[in-house]
């Protein structure tokens, strides 16, 4: 099958690239925040969008996603300016989630977010403790988190909550007792992720220098049945790998739409976005320096800096791993209409041994095959 097909969904995201300070574990495309005027950047953010609008031709807009970095950084106005531009360019589905990455040390500038138009608040909170915030070099306490928290609450469709786990010596009491505080905090959504070690980041460095080792495999592995576990209880079922809801309308739309191979518009630095032209799928990264991002799009109106076409089997494995993400996994027809096929054995070897399903014509990960998600996705694959 050729052409975008609507029914996967499409968004908006735009990356503002700025933090406060940059956390020791991130490894995203960040930048230290400082005193910088930020009008050129929304500038090109909006002409970016606009180009992008000339290679999607006309569309309806799912959700857009507010990321980064720390977009909490931004003004009203500058949120403001980027969701009316979208309306204006790819017609705003009504009820369109709207998503702002929040610090909470920006809780000040939440109404004016509301007021712009941002109906879904992800709170950056990482942690309740104040010495497991300080480790993830984080500015904010245990008490301002939730003061933001409250902050948040009623003021938004939905509000998520960030909490990172298995972090060093943390124990199975520790990681109780804090997911069990965070789950009686009211929020609608959680995010929660295990702490990793990623090359581009400064613990990567700190774990090479022995300043302290990560948690093991299997003390994480026992960390993430208690998350399910807890999580369940509390009426947050996991819907992904990492993301639980209190009922299908807090999940993320935004995200669906990443896990079902849906196309999105992706403008400022370093950002990823994926599009549908005809029969060709391209996944494109916009220049990733901010100053390189700002020269690009002032040269040629676009930010992109790489376009990838996606082959049908790039395109097959990409709707294996990202489908296997959500409870529901994929259709096997998501594959078979690229005229390709799961490896039979794979599929039916993790059957027996319980860690996929293989029912109604689609394909998901049970509890336990979560754990192993990457090497099922990439055995099963075409
Ligand atoms: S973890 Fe979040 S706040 Fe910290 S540097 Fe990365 S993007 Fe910025």
């Amino acid at each position: 099958m050729s052409g975008f097909n609507p029914q996967r969904g499409f968004g908006v995201y735009v990356h503002w690239p700025y933090c406060a300070r940059v956390c020791p574990y991130c490894d995203f495309n960040v930048y230290a925040a400082k005193a910088r005027d930020t009008a050129p950047l929304f500038g090109a953010v909006l002409r970016d969008l606009e180009s992008w609008r000339e290679r999607t031709g006309p569309r309806q807009a799912d959700a857009i996603f507010l990321g980064g970095g720390t977009p909490s950084l931004m003004t009203g106005e500058q949120v403001e300016g980027v969701i009316a531009k979208v309306d204006e360019l790819w017609d705003l589905r009504p009820g369109a989630e709207v998503t702002l990455e929040a610090n909470p040390d920006d809780a000040a500038r939440f109404p004016d977010f509301a007021a712009a138009g941002v109906n879904r608040l992800s709170l950056g909170l990482q942690s309740l403790d104040d010495a497991r915030l300080k480790f993830l070099g984080r500015t904010h306490t245990g008490a301002s988190a939730l003061a933001a928290l409250e902050t948040a609450l009623g003021k938004f469709r939905s509000t998520s909550i960030d909490l990172i786990y298995a972090l060093p010596n943390q124990t199975a009491e520790d990681w109780r007792a804090e997911l069990a505080r965070t789950l009686s905090l009211g929020a609608d959504h959680l995010s929660l992720y295990e702490l990793s070690i990623e090359p581009g980041a400064a613990f990567f460095q700190a774990v090479k220098r022995k300043d302290w080792s990560p948690l093991d495999d299997e003390r994480a592995a026992d960390l993430y049945q208690i998350t399910q576990e807890l999580a369940d209880a509390a009426g947050y079922s996991a819907y992904e790998i990492s993301n639980h809801a209190r009922g299908r309308e807090h999940q993320s739309t935004h995200n669906r739409i990443y896990w079902s191979s849906g196309d999105w518009a992706a403008v400022g630095p370093g950002a990823h976005g994926r599009l549908t032209n005809g029969p060709q799928r391209w996944a494109i990264e916009a220049a990733e320096k901010p100053g390189e991002y700002l020269r690009q799009v002032r040269t040629t109106g676009l930010g992109w800096a790489v376009v990838d076409t996606l082959d049908p089997l790039a395109q097959a494995r990409e709707r294996v791993s990202m489908g296997l993400r959500v409870v529901e996994g994929f259709a096997i027809s998501d594959i078979t209409e690229l005229d390709l096929q799961l490896a039979a054995a794979p599929v039916a070897e993790f059957a027996a041994a319980g860690l996929i399903t293989n029912e109604n014509g689609r394909i998901a990960l049970t509890r336990s095959g979560r754990l192993m998600a990457d090497r099922i996705a990439a055995e099963i694959s075409p």
